[in-house]
């Protein structure tokens, strides 16, 4: 396993305060656009990262309670970040495909599934949840 990672041009780079141990998916029409493909995020909670190249972030602002980070050299999506105010604020899904490896750790959710796009499938058994599963989970309303 790694606890480290960074964007293509290395500009950012940064360290996780904690061995990771899964990842999951989300097919959601935002994270599709932020990543190009499938978002594959990894959840990290407030101040379980260390960033060298901070200044090479560039946040967009992608709804009223969260935000999104990027290299703004190379153009590498890094993450997706709750801004609401409350406990987790500052959470992050890194973007999984930046770690340095991805060795070990366990494909363990999908999100958004009803909302998944092409012919592309993920093979293998693991948790799948739709937008409603999604929103009754953290508390919202669809
Ligand atoms: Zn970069
Ligand atoms: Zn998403």
């Amino acid at each position: 396993m790694t606890k480290t990672g960074g964007c293509l041009c290395g500009a950012v780079r940064y360290e996780l305060a904690n061995e990771p141990t899964s990842y999951g998916a989300c097919h959601c029409g935002m994270c599709r656009k932020f990543s190009g493909g499938i978002e594959l995020g990894l959840q990290v909670m407030p101040g379980g990262v260390t960033w060298t190249g901070e200044e090479a972030i560039q946040t967009y602002q992608s709804s009223e309670w969260a935000e999104r980070g990027f290299c703004k050299i190379c153009g590498s999506s890094l993450f997706w970040r709750l801004t609401a105010p409350g406990p987790m604020q500052g959470m992050l899904s890194l973007s999984a495909g930046t770690l340095d490896g991805l060795e070990g750790l366990e494909f363990n959710v999908e999100v958004y599934i009803d909302q998944k796009q092409g012919a592309h499938e993920f093979a293998g058994d693991r948790k799948r949840m739709t937008e409603a599963d999604v929103l009754a989970m953290v508390g919202g309303s669809a």
